[in-house]
């Protein structure tokens, strides 16, 4: 199969070298789509090799992605995730975005963490309406000193694991320790978004650095834990940032697994709350760009998919999105509803992602290894 791939994609004639042949300029994403179907992906992009990709005219762009899409992943495919925000509020970041943020009013009030019942009640919930991965995040600027909730995350993971799920978790920034411990407990993934360019993030977020989120990936990626890492469109950050940012994913020692590209959803009260929402064709171009420079990575049509209709998100899906979060909320902002998902998927004719557990290790939560041990 993959033989006749290679002998096809030789024998066809690359669309750029026919483009050229017949005169017309080709984009800087037809280039590198060509490049990178044909010789994988690369961790020295130049910035302005991605801008060139990023600013290639918006048909050009979504077609290019999605021949990337096409030659690296099962295009029909598509991961369903939910995400279950299991401690609310209350937080002490600044993240000009986030009603989770304890210096904004937004009428938000904050909760203690869910107990397991209902945190196992929910992953339930979420198998059955489809979903193959279960993401809990926590409102918290750092998991350090918080050694009996910490410990109940990792209970929880055992047990979501052991339901047959992908496990992700997003609980803020990490250490070395807490890493190699989620990885122990079984964890899929980390989620740990670096929202912007290294240049703009200041004006987004004062209370944690750049490197700070940085050196969380690195720790999540020498556990052996995959990185989950992207961003958001629409805080008010120029194209530039959006192209700064797919460059630091991308040129990182290796691309994250997930890259979620998320658009802001303005919430009232956070200082972000005037921004103009994101228009379908700058999601779109964030999402081809992605594609093309980290062909591998899943990529996640995430927050603000609630504001797009089906055609547009099946033009997301074209561009090379192969992962989405079904529920009810996203974190604490709405979600699309579970039978228009459903419905999309019918009309789209996609397929859910079965998991995956390569490279992982069984974990068997507690109870069961009782009930192994009786039964061997
Ligand atoms: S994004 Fe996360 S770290 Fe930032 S304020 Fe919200 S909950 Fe806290």
């Amino acid at each position: 199969m993959l033989l006749i791939r290679s002998l096809r994609s030789r024998l066809r004639p690359p669309a750029a070298a026919a483009a050229a042949a017949a005169g017309i300029s080709t984009s800087a994403a037809a280039a590198e789509a060509e490049r990178t179907i044909r010789e994988g992906p690369r961790n020295d992009w130049g910035r302005n090799e991605i801008k060139a990709i990023y600013d290639s005219p918006i048909l050009d762009l979504l077609f290019h992605g999605a021949q990337v899409h096409r030659n690296v992943h099962k295009f029909r495919e598509v991961q369903q995730c939910t995400l279950l925000s299991i401690k609310t509020g209350g937080c002490s970041e600044d993240c000009s975005y986030c009603p989770q943020s304890s210096r904004y009013d937004t009428g938000l009030k904050a909760q203690k963490m869910m107990n397991k019942d209902t945190v196992l009640e929910a992953a339930k919930k979420a198998k059955e309406a489809g979903s193959t991965r279960f993401c809990m995040g926590a409102a918290w600027r750092d998991t350090i000193g918080r050694k009996t909730n910490f410990n109940q995350i990792l209970e929880y993971i055992k047990e979501i694991r052991g339901m047959g799920m992908e496990v992700c978790c997003t609980l803020g920034m990490l250490e070395k320790q807490q890493a190699a411990e989620l990885k122990k407990a079984g964890l899929t993934a980390y989620n740990h978004n670096l929202d912007t360019s290294r240049e703009y993030y200041p004006n987004i977020i004062t209370t944690r650095s750049y490197d700070e989120r940085l050196e969380t990936l690195q720790y999540v990626r020498e556990a052996g834990i995959n990185v989950c890492s992207g961003g958001i469109i629409g805080l008010g950050e120029a194209e530039e940032d959006r192209v700064g940012l797919l460059h630091t994913l991308a040129t990182l020692p290796m691309h994250p697994e997930s890259v979620p590209i998320n658009a802001l959803i303005a919430v009232k009260g956070t200082p972000l709350q005037d921004q103009k929402p994101v228009e379908i064709w700058e999601m779109i171009r964030m999402i081809a760009t992605a594609r093309i420079v980290m062909p591998k990575a899943m990529v996640r049509l995430s927050a603000g998919r609630v504001r797009f209709s089906m055609p547009e998100q099946a033009l997301c899906f074209l561009a090379g999105a192969n992962s989405i979060f079904t529920g009810e909320k996203l974190l604490t902002t709405p979600n699309n509803d579970f039978d228009a998902d459903q419905l999309m998927f019918k009309i789209l004719g996609l397929t859910p992602k079965a998991p995956s557990f390569a490279d992982e290790e069984e974990v068997v939560p507690e109870h069961q290894r009782s009930e192994q041990a009786i039964s061997m």
